[in-house]
Parts: structure tokens; C-alpha cells; sequence
């Protein structure tokens, strides 16, 4: 298993990552190799019935990295490109983040292998139903919390919440996070992960010396992530002046109206033919002279071919994984460009979903403001320790950030010791 899972160029990547904190940590072997693996790998398939009449199986995976802290957290992906390794490289990355915001969880994370664009609403909630019972003897709120990540969203949420309240015999809001907020999802949790990569993005500003009203910013992926990370860049001064989707690549140099190219894409599908936007070519929207880019959409955009060529200032990565040790190397050798890395620029939709469940264990709510508040002040905080951590030690950003979520794991294991 160990050398199939090497063998995946996603987890390669998570793995690599990981041996050069544990190498600046001065991990002994043992706890390495107790930190590197994940405790249980899950496959499913999942037959279901299409609209057809035919009956389609599908693969199904869930990968729970480690439960020393507390249950594993993670979300739940739809895409054609899922698999075993991809999976468990985002549980790895999940684990890390979830230690270094100081949330008591695990990592894990979850996939069907499907195009969600391809099936309908009814095919969908079959997938899911199905997934979730195949599921229900490894998951629970003190097990193992999904959450919505590509593909997925709240209604996806919802479906697994009922299947497994109905095994239960009683409503269970603390299986999910990212649920609707009329099943006792919490408020703030749809726009969290986009709105903290912006704010902390606004920070990275800060450092650099650059103000808001003469920043601009490229954002690939209009997602989740991507729309809610324009949406509040958009309402700090900055101006969005490209975005792309799985539809195209969009340009405006005089920056675009946030709200209405959301608009747009509800009513089109995608970003492609927005009014006053014209065409570009997506490889090389990733190109253009800006402040801050965002990857928001999948792994690896940002490789050796063209991390010498960026003009951005700050690199804002929304997305988990989009770039790869070598362009890493790249950046670090360059040394102009702000680096906020993925365990870092996107927790806020992990530290939102922490919130939720907290709320759902205690059957309270918090009015947004307060979830708000709270997330911007434990991002912000995250984001010194960073910062501060790579100061001290002359160590990129990924690396700290690494290093002080992995050495929270290392301890924890060290101080539970083994059993039997
Ligand atoms: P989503 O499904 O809502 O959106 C994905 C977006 O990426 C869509 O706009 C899609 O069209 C676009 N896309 C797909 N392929 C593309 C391509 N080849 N080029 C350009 N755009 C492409 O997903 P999301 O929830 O926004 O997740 C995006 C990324 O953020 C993923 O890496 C995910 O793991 C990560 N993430 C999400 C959350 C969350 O709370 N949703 C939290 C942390 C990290």
C-alpha cells in the first residue's frame, strides 16, 4: 500500500512536503512513519440506478488520516478525476491544517468518482444516499465529520445528514458540517473558506506594502471558493480583473462587477461570455501582472512550466495542493512572491465547520456576525504564528506552516504513546 499511494503524484506531493518539515523537525522514524500514514483507507462501490434505467457503479473512498486529536474532519469531492490517492492526500493536508489552527480534529476527506455535471439531482442524491450507508459503520459526530468540498454543497449535506438521522433513530446535526442552516448548519459556513483566503490575502497586502485601492486580483476557479473569495476582496477596494471556470477564462482590465458575474453564472452555468469581459486563453490568465493570485479550483496548476513566469505579489492558494514541490522550489528561489499556503489560506472553511459542530453538540446557534468575528481573529492569529515561525527559522511559508501543524500531531502521538 505504501508504495501505491507513493505512486499517486497528489499524495507524492504530501509526502514530500511532509518529509521536509519532519526533516526540519528532526522527527525520529518512528514518529514519522506513525505521522505519514493514515489509519484507514476506505473503498466503496456504489451501485446506483440512472435516470435511464441502467444501473451505473460507482467508486466510492473515504480516508480518516488520524483520530489521535479528536474525530477526523473533511470534505466530500465529486469529480471524474477522484481516487484512492488524491484522497489520501487531502486527508494528510487536512490533518495538518486542522493541528495548526489548533482545532481538536483529524484529517480526512472523502470522493466519488462521477462528473456531477453529467447527472441529474435525483442521480446525485442516490450516490450520496448509497455512499452514506456504505459509510455508516465508519462515520459519526465523534468519528468522522464530512463536509462539502468540489462537486459537493449543502443539499449533498442534507442527504447525508437524513440517512444517517434515520439509521440513528434521531436527529443527528453533527455528522456534517456545511449543512443548510434550516437543518442547524451554521451561519457564515457557505462563504467562510472563500472569504477567509480574501482576508488573509488583505493581510499578505499588508506585509507587502500594497493598498487595497491600487491592488488587483486573478482568481481561477468560481466555485465556492473562488466567488466568495472575489466577493469580499471585491468589498476591501481590490479590484477582480480575471477569473476562470471549467467554462473559460475571463479578463477586464478596469476590474468586474463581482455580484453581477455571480449573477451570471447562476443564469449561464459559468464564467465564459460575461458582459464587458473578453476571452483569454486560461493557461495564460495564471500570467498576468496582478497583486494577489488565487488558485481556487484543482491540484498542481502552478508547476515548473510556470512558476517562473508569474507576475503576481502575493500567491493566495484557495484550492488544496495547486502547487507542486518544484514550482515551490521556483517561488522560493525568486523569493518576490507572498506565499499563503493551502493549510493556511483556506482553513476558514474548516475553523467555520468546527464552529457548526460545536454549536450542533451544544444545540445553539451564533448569529453570523459573531462567527464572523471569531474566524477573522483565528485566522489572523494563525497567520502570525506563521509568518513569525518562518521569520525565526528562515523557512518559506509552506514549510512553517507544516512544521507547526505536524509538530501538534508529533507530540500528540508522542504523549499517547502506542498501544497495546
Ligand atoms: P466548487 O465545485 O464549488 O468549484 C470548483 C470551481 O473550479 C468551479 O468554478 C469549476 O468550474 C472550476 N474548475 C474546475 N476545473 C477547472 C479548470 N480546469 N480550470 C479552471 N476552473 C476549473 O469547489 P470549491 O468548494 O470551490 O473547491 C475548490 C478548491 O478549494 C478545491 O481544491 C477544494 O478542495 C478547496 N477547498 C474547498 C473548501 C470548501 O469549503 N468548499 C475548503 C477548503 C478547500
Amino acid at each position: 500500500m505504501r508504495e501505491q499511494l507513493l505512486a499517486h503524484p497528489v499524495f507524492k506531493m504530501a509526502a514530500d512536503q511532509f518529509e521536509r518539515s519532519a526533516d526540519f523537525l528532526e522527527l525520529s522514524d518512528e514518529v514519522r512513519e506513525r505521522c505519514k500514514w493514515p489509519k484507514r483507507l476506505i473503498t466503496c462501490t456504489i451501485p446506483v440506478k440512472r435516470d435511464s434505467g441502467e444501473t451505473e457503479v460507482y467508486f466510492g473512498y473515504r480516508v480518516q488520516h488520524h483520530l489521535s486529536r479528536g474525530p477526523v474532519k473533511g470534505g466530500l469531492r465529486y469529480h471524474p478525476g477522484v481516487d484512492l490517492g488524491e484522497v489520501a492526500a487531502l486527508a494528510m493536508w487536512m490533518n495538518w491544517k486542522c493541528a495548526l489552527m489548533g482545532l481538536p480534529f483529524g484529517g480526512g476527506k472523502g470522493g466519488v468518482t462521477c462528473d456531477p455535471r453529467t447527472m441529474s439531482v435525483g442521480e446525485l442524491e442516490n450516490v450520496t444516499r448509497r455512499f452514506t450507508a456504505e459509510m455508516l459503520p465508519f462515520i459519526g459526530p465523534e468519528t468522522d465529520v464530512m463536509a462539502p468540498d468540489m462537486g459537493t454543497n449543502e443539499q449533498t449535506m442534507a442527504w447525508i445528514t437524513d440517512v444517517y438521522s434515520t439509521h440513528s433513530g434521531h436527529f443527528v446535526p453533527g455528522i456534517v458540517t456545511g449543512k443548510p442552516v434550516i437543518l442547524q448548519g451554521s451561519k457564515g459556513r457557505t462563504r467562510a473558506t472563500g472569504h477567509g483566503v480574501a482576508f488573509l490575502a488583505s493581510r499578505a497586502l499588508q506585509a507587502c506594502g500594497i493598498e487595497h485601492e491600487s491592488a488587483t486580483v486573478v482568481i481561477q476557479g468560481f466555485g465556492n471558493v473562488g466567488s466568495h473569495a472575489a466577493r469580499t476582496i471585491a468589498s476591501y477596494g481590490v479590484k477582480v480583473i480575471a477569473v476562470s471556470d471549467i467554462t473559460g477564462a475571463i479578463h477586464a482590465s478596469d476590474g468586474m462587477d463581482v455580484d453581477a458575474l455571480v449573477q451570471h453564472v447562476r443564469d449561464t452555468g459559468g464564467v465564459k461570455g460575461f458582459p464587458g469581459s473578453s476571452a483569454i486563453c486560461a493557461d495564460e490568465m495564471l500570467l498576468l501582472e496582478c497583486s494577489v493570485l488565487i488558485p481556487a479550483a484543482l491540484e498542481r496548476v502552478i508547476h515548473e512550466g510556470n512558476a517562473g513566469d508569474l507576475r503576481c505579489k502575493v500567491l493566495a492558494e484557495g484550492a488544496n495542493g495547486p502547487t507542486t514541490p518544484g514550482a515551490d522550489a521556483i517561488i522560493e528561489e525568486r523569493g518576490d512572491i507572498f506565499l499563503i499556503p493551502d493549510i493556511l489560506c483556506n482553513a476558514g472553511g474548516v475553523t467555520v465547520s468546527y464552529f457548526e459542530w460545536v454549536q450542533n453538540l451544544q444545540r445553539f446557534q451564533w448569529s453570523e456576525q459573531e462567527i464572523i468575528a471569531k474566524l477573522d481573529t483565528m485566522l489572523s492569529k494563525a497567520f502570525d504564528r506563521v509568518i513569525s515561525f518562518a521569520k525565526r527559522n528562515e523557512l518559506p511559508n509552506r514549510v512553517s506552516a507544516l512544521s507547526l501543524g505536524i509538530k501538534e500531531v508529533a507530540d500528540v502521538k508522542t504523549q499517547r504513546g502506542l498501544y497495546p
